[in-house]
């Protein structure tokens, strides 16, 4: 399950967020830490959630994450939670979240050059973002993982140099194709940096393999990764570590998505490309049992497309139709 704990956030990446920011949500339109609280129990005692990731928007910049975590974990010993964080102010917090229960991190990182880091989310906070990743490691919150969202002629060039850099520390980056979901709606199939070009910019410095640990519904594709030496990229050498792709829009993975999502005011989402959404908050204000929330939610998930259509656009179509709502308005 991905719950969004709020809409907004304080960067704003060319391919989520526009420049001027988005018309945030009401506070009373989103949904506080009780309310929550009780969502995820519905989720975990009546529906099977198993695995729960906390995102947004940034879920840093809400005040109440610490308290929001630990009555989580209060709730649910066993239940493994993560958050995905662009890692502003990771550095004060990563220890407070650690020990309210937090289990591990994602941490979004898309380049490791101040300047180009700044080009694509518009504020100068590489060092930030690394004091984050450094602190939410030594906290404990590990394996930590990075995404890298890559955009042509911007960082697409950077990846091996960013990949070399996360082996060295021991983190599991993963490249996520850049999807149609920023704001500006300039995403284009055309310009996007395929999963297959990603194998092959890696493919310079790094031999990767299939990863024999099974996928098991994951949204990343892992390769295990070796130096490329000299002429023929020996493939024995030592293994430095994993690398994940994921291609949600060349080679869709939507027959093995088990994921459910949550919007920040509270409503169902089976799918990040979903044109419909069920209000489950709304019903929990009307005075709904757990019982009448989970049929909802059931309801809304037996309406799962069984696929999003993007890897069916041709490179000289039309743009794709994009949802109404950035990938920060869903949750991602
Ligand atoms: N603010 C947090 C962050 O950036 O990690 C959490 C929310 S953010 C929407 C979650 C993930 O979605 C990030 O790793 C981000 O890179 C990714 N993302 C945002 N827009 C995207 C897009 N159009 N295509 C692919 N990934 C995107
Ligand atoms: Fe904010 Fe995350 Fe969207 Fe970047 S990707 S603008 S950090 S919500």
């Amino acid at each position: 399950m991905r719950l969004s704990l709020t809409d907004k956030c304080n960067l704003r990446c060319t391919y989520c967020m526009p420049a001027e920011g988005l018309e945030w949500l009401s506070k009373q339109a989103v949904m506080t830490g009780e309310e929550i609280v009780r969502i995820v129990g519905i989720g975990v005692h009546l529906l099977g959630v198993r695995e729960l990731r906390l995102t947004g928007g940034e879920p840093l910049v809400r005040a109440d994450l610490v308290d929001i975590i630990g009555a989580l974990r209060q709730a649910h010993p066993e239940l493994p939670i993560s958050m995905t964080t662009n890692g502003v102010g990771l550095d004060r917090k990563a220890t407070a979240l650690k020990a309210a229960g937090l289990t591990r991190i994602n941490v979004s990182l898309d380049s490791l050059h101040e300047e180009t880091f700044t080009k694509l989310t518009r504020r100068p906070f590489l060092d930030r973002v690394l004091a984050g990743v450094d602190a939410a490691w030594a906290a404990g919150l590990g394996p930590v993982k990075l995404n890298a969202v890559l955009m042509r002629g911007i960082n697409d060039t950077e990846s091996p140099s960013l990949l070399a850099w996360a082996l060295e520390r021991g983190y599991e980056l993963r490249f996520i194709e850049q999807m149609p979901l920023d704001a500006d709606h300039g995403w284009t199939r055309r310009n996007m940096i395929t999963a297959a070009e990603i194998r092959e910019l890696l493919s310079g410095e790094f031999v990767l393999s299939p990863d024999p640990r099974a996928r098991d519904g994951a949204p990343a594709e892992r390769f295990e990764v070796r130096r490329r030496t000299a002429s023929s990229g020996d493939p024995h050498g030592p293994v430095l570590g994993t690398v994940g792709i994921i291609a949600s829009v060349t080679e869709p993975f939507c027959s093995d998505c088990r994921r459910t999502r949550i919007t920040a005011e509270g409503k169902i989402m089976s799918c990040l490309f979903s044109r419909e959404e069920f209000d489950l908050l709304g019903l929990l204000r009307q005075g709904a049992s757990d019982e009448q929330l989970a049929e909802r939610w059931q309801d809304a998930m037996w309406l799962k497309p069984k696929a999003h259509g993007m890897d069916h656009v041709g490179l000289d179509a039309p743009d794709f139709v994009q949802p109404d709502r950035s990938m920060s308005a869903i949750g991602g």
